[in-house]
Parts: C-alpha cells; structure tokens; sequence
C-alpha cells in the first residue's frame, strides 16, 4: 500500500468519525503538544485525521486508532509537557502522521481519566445522522 492511498483512507473515509469530533479536547492538547514539541506538521495532521476505534492488542489497552489498524511504523514519540511525559504516539513508517496514541496524564491535559469509555472498546461509533 502507497503512502498516498494510505492518506486516502486515512482521511477520507466517509464512514469514519473525525477524532475531532469524537475527542475534541484530547484532539486539540495533543495536538497542542506536538505542535509545543516542534512537530507542527504532525500537529496539524493529527486535527484532520480519524478515529479508528481503540487498540485490541490486549484487554485494557488505552491506545486510540487515528490511523487504520495496522498503520503502524517503528517511530513513535513521547509527549512531554513542561518535562512529564503525558503520553505517546506512534507514528506511520515516514513519520509523517500519527498513526495511534495514549493519554496517560490526563490532569495535564484537562480531561477526565475516563475520557476513553465515552466510547465501546474496540469499536467505532456510528454517526448520529446514520441512524
Ligand atoms: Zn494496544
């Protein structure tokens, strides 16, 4: 699969929910971090992109898909905020977007610690007007 068909689907995927949509605020802080981290491209990517359900890895992962399952490079990131680290993305095989990430220090970041279970584990939801 090209990088450009993955972007296709990455954003364009008309049955997909945005993540801004979906995380508004946890959208917005990690892209505010990434953008604090000298990765504006990343950042502002990561405000167009889509939410793919959660990780399935294991029971209890955290980790949210902005990315089709298995999008996946080796790059990922630390997200650091004023020296705490507060989560991690990983990115795609170019580094040229998040492919997933975790909020571990939600405090920093002003949302709940149960912000994840707004949503079923591993599934994604429907839009309101498909119903
Ligand atoms: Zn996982």
């Amino acid at each position: 699969m090209s990088v450009d068909s993955l972007r296709g689907h990455v954003w364009n995927d008309p049955d997909v929910p945005l993540l801004m949509d979906v995380f508004p605020r946890v959208t917005r802080g990690v892209a505010g971090i990434l953008a604090d981290m000298d990765e504006p491209d990343l950042a502002a990517q990561l405000l167009r992109q889509q939410f793919h359900g959660r990780c399935d890895c294991r029971p209890g992962c955290r980790f949210i898909l902005t990315a089709p399952p298995g999008s996946s490079g080796s790059g990922m990131l630390w997200l650091e905020m004023s020296g705490d680290v507060v989560g991690e993305v990983s990115l795609d095989p170019r580094g040229e977007f998040v492919t997933n990430f975790d909020i571990g220090g939600c405090e920093a970041l002003g949302v709940p610690p149960n912000w994840l279970d707004v949503v079923a584990p591993t599934s994604v939801p429907r839009r309101v007007d498909e119903q």
